[in-house]
């Protein structure tokens, strides 16, 4: 190893910076995030960099550098394009064992910056010693993804618990099993899922000693609509957690297959007409399966509350007392709108957009037709290929133009996504021609237009 990595102390402390350029000023930033007093010294100084000088209670030289300047440092930052002062930098910081960085030249260094990834208190350094930093923080942004952002919360909430739990359990490894279940379990999950007071409330039972009721818990999470690359972090990351997993038809395999190897895995899709599981069921095997303590991950397509019967899911769950979360994901609309370059709404074209079940309750034309039918807005339309017919007579017959754009979208988003466009009045037609199959979404609207210059997703180039 050719550094160690330690973390150093420096709120309140002098740290000299030779630079004032831009590079000095993003080491700055850092060193003042860490509270520490600057020393800047350099010809000219950069505003920004003066701004955090002054906020931190340090001070300013405008000249050159003399090595008198180290007085009373504990860290010295050589940020100058000026190598033969870097050199002297170094080197009177190194004959006083003050510790020195020279920024890009290992050599000179007796400390190095790592990449940061920062959910203070808890924070991760990656170093490559100097060798690779592009590589350091690749494997940081990794990291980003992968440590949720209020990972720190969760530190915090262990802090204030720390001395009650040390004097609780003497033996450090009865300790060690306390906070393992504390940071793997449904206290973490409340912490991470934003409800600190509740997660505080289980921590404080816990060391009162109360017996862990049932922590089953379930996640309604939305999964996009096809390309696994459109999941969400916590998404993600709660699929990579859960105990058993309820899907439906419309997830597709490649993003069930990040699910936890282990869970169980249970089919409850419905198509049309034929229901796998009826709804009541499947509300009623959620509420069972978290009673018996399992971390219960409901996935579905696109977003769990657009035209995902989510909410009444999550009801039931409610009138049980059972804790949930919500993690929205893309909708069909957002994501077979971008992969198939057709902009939603724009400036000149739609003001507004509508989403609207094409599915009609008995084959009737039971929609608001006359509210759909007004200028500068674009439809969508989910589950709407069985009424297509009626749809686009309905509105033409309401008065939107037989030749206004229409768009179909089959498995938007994936390898397998088709787009078929042209009018209203063709669209019917253009199914039966194609042979297009659901999940297909109709987009209807002036905006449909704009496909032929800003198309750039092709499904089939992956084939
Ligand atoms: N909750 C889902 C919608 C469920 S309704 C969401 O937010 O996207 C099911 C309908 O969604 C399908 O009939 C189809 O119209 C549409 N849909 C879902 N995924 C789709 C996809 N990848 N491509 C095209 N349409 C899709």
């Amino acid at each position: 190893m050719e550094f160690l990595p330690l973390f150093h102390k420096l709120r309140d402390s002098q740290v000299l910076v030779v630079g004032g350029g831009e590079i000095a000023l993003r080491k700055s930033r850092l060193l003042a995030e860490a509270g520490a007093v600057l020393r800047v010294v350099a010809p000219s100084i950069d505003p920004q960099l003066a701004d955090l000088v002054r906020g931190s209670g340090g001070q300013m030289l405008d000249r050159g550098y003399l090595s008198s300047d180290l007085d009373g440092c504990v860290l010295v930052i050589a940020a100058t394009d000026d190598e033969p002062l870097n050199a002297q930098v170094s080197a009177d910081a190194r004959a006083r064992c003050v510790p020195v960085n020279v920024v890009d030249a290992p050599a000179l260094c007796t400390v190095i910056f790592p990449a940061i990834v920062d959910r203070s208190p808890l924070v991760v350094a990656v170093s490559s010693g100097g060798d690779a930093p592009v590589l350091a923080r690749l494997i940081r942004a990794k990291l980003e993804t992968w440590i949720p952002s209020t990972y720190g919360e969760l530190a915090g909430l262990a802090a204030r618990f720390r001395q009650k739990v040390k004097a609780l359990y003497p033996d450090v490894t009865q300790r060690r099993a306390f906070w393992e279940e504390v940071f793997q379990g449904p206290i973490a999950d409340r912490q991470l899922a934003g409800q600190g007071a509740e997660a505080e409330r289980m921590l404080q039972a816990k060391v009162d000693g109360a017996p862990p009721h049932a922590p089953g818990e379930v996640y309604l999470v939305g999964a996009g609509p096809g390309d696994p690359d459109l999941l969400t972090f916590r998404a993600l990351r709660l699929m990579q957690q859960a105990d058993v997993v309820l899907y439906d038809r419309l997830v597709a395999p490649a993003i069930l297959d990040l699910c936890r190897r282990d869970a169980e895995r249970v089919y409850v899709g419905k198509r049309r007409a034929e229901h796998a599981l009826p709804q009541d069921q499947i509300n009623q095997q959620l509420v069972a399966l978290a009673k018996q303590g399992k971390r219960v991950l409901r996935l579905k397509g696109g977003d769990p509350f657009i035209f995902g019967r989510g909410g009444e899911e999550i009801e039931e769950l409610a009138a049980h007392g059972i804790p949930f979360q919500v993690v929205p994901g893309i909708t069909a609309a957002s994501g077979c709108a971008a992969y198939a370059g057709i902009p939603l709404t724009h400036r000149d074209y739609a003001q507004s957009v509508r989403f609207v079940t094409g599915h009609l309750k008995n084959n009737t034309s039971d929609l608001p037709w006359h509210d759909l039918v007004s200028p500068g807005q674009t439809l969508v339309f989910y589950m709407g290929l069985i009424g297509l017919p009626i749809i686009c007579e309905q509105l033409i017959r309401h008065g939107r133009g037989a030749d206004t754009p229409a768009a179909l979208i089959q498995q938007g988003t994936t390898v397998n996504q088709r787009v078929f466009t042209g009018t209203l009045a063709d669209l019917p037609r253009m199914v039966a021609e194609h042979e297009v199959h659901a999940p297909t979404l109709v987009i209807v609207g002036e905006v449909v237009v704009l496909r032929e210059k800003l198309a750039w997703f092709d499904g089939a180039q992956y084939r």
